[in-house]
């Protein structure tokens, strides 16, 4: 089926761009663990990462629909667009939930790329998925909040000016309902590094950026509160399902990288004089993964479709980021198998798309939890914990 003419042209150009970053230059990245800042600033500049923030604060007004195709292109060309997809997403609560003053204080910056949104502190070393139970602070104080705690796997933080973070502002035991009580700030990470906010990189398998975040005493404005009190977790779950989207559009594109690559790799190697894409043993595991992949496909539009109608695209967003990092993942494994020992070596960048495809069916949400959801909420199975 042709492609809408304006999500063509969106891949055309991200694919443009995308070519003055090749494979030396991500595994130069790689090796150094170095986060790709001239990669994330040409994205910028092309406005790629403005792309959902409305014409009227400097961005270009686009829907999931079409971010979902920068992000897949990105990853189809090549590239890691870990290193800036948080600012896609993250936007989405700021606009659906922030103030008019914040939306004007921030947006415009950002869409000018002199302000980065970056990072998202959720995830706590003890409490793991179970985000109600985290057990960061944040007391109000006159005109300000503080914040103790600590946050884990907070990516980017070494790279961004702007972080939503999620804090408890009620005890646990005061709210009615278990959803309740913890809030969602924006803070000004310029003016608390140092001051109340510490920030250690956690090494990973591949390279991301990942940290560890400290707050001990941090002062942050009221005004940095978004939203209501009380209301957070609701907040960040409508942008948890643009992140879901994203993502798995996202694994889509990998997945596309994994199967052309080992299509054209199966067609030029040669072993016992033909070449090894004319074995069935080889080209069945590349046509199965091509199926997958296009299953999982058609679920990522449908869950942007829902999405950018408005309406709860949580059980879409869940399944497409289910079967979209398990197609990406297989190809993955199909993609190493199909070149034999060269899939272990670096120049080939299999290695290396392996390691961050991995991630995927984890981070940010794992695939039993996702499965947990539709049981639950979709199927009415009785609630596990
Ligand atoms: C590289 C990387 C980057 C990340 N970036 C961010 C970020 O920017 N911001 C952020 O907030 N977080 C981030 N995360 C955290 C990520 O969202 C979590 O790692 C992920 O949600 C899984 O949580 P956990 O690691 O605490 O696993 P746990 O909750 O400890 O779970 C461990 C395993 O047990 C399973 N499990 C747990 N409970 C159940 C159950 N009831 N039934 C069945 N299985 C269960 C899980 O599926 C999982 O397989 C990142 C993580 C990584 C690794």
């Amino acid at each position: 089926m042709q492609e809408r003419e304006d999500l063509a042209e969106i891949r055309r150009a991200v694919r443009a761009l995308c070519e003055e970053f090749p494979g030396e230059y991500w595994r130069e990245k790689d090796r150094e663990r170095a986060y790709p800042g001239e990669f994330v600033d040409a994205l910028t500049r092309a406005g790629f990462l403005a792309a959902l923030i409305p014409e009227e604060y400097g961005g270009s007004g686009l829907k999931l629909d079409s971010a979902a195709v920068i992000m897949e292109e990105i990853q189809a060309a090549g590239c890691n667009g870990a290193a800036a997809h948080a600012q896609m997403y993250v936007m989405n609560t700021l606009l659906r939930y922030g103030s008019e003053e914040q939306k004007r204080t921030y947006l415009p910056g950002i869409a000018a790329g002199e302000l980065r949104l970056q990072a998202f502190g959720v995830s706590e070393p003890t409490s793991g998925t179970d985000t109600l139970s985290l057990k960061t602070r944040a007391v109000r104080d006159g005109d300000e909040y503080v914040i103790n705690g600590q946050k884990i796997w907070t990516s980017r933080a070494e790279h961004s000016d702007l972080m939503a973070l999620l804090a408890r502002t009620t005890p646990r035991d005061q709210v009615a309902s278990k959803t309740e009580g913890l809030s969602l700030f924006l803070v000004d990470m310029r003016k608390a590094v140092g001051n109340g906010m510490t920030i250690k990189p956690i090494r990973t398998m591949m390279n991301h950026s990942t940290t560890e975040v400290f707050f001990d005493e941090l002062r942050i404005p009221a005004s940095a509160l978004i939203g209501e009190e009380g209301k957070g977790f609701r907040y960040i779950l409508s942008g948890m399902n643009a992140e879901r989207i994203l993502i798995a559009a996202e694994c889509i594109g990998d997945a596309k990288w994994f199967i052309e690559r080992a299509t054209g790799y199966a067609k030029e190697r040669s072993v016992f004089g033909a070449p090894i894409g004319k074995n069935q043993g080889i080209q069945f595991p590349i046509a199965r993964c091509y199926a997958q992949m296009r299953a999982a496909e058609l679920m990522v539009h449908h869950a942007a479709e829902v999405y950018d109608r408005g309406g709860n695209a949580g059980a879409e967003a869940n399944m497409a980021k289910m079967l979209a990092s398990e197609a990406s993942w297989a190809a993955a494994d199909m993609c190493v198998q199909t070149h034999g020992g060269f899939g272990f070596a670096e120049e080939y960048d299999v290695e290396r798309k392996f390691r961050e495809a991995r991630l995927y069916t984890v981070a940010p949400i794992s695939t039993n939890l996702i499965l947990s959801y539709l049981a639950e909420h979709v199927l009415g199975l009785p609630r596990s914990y």
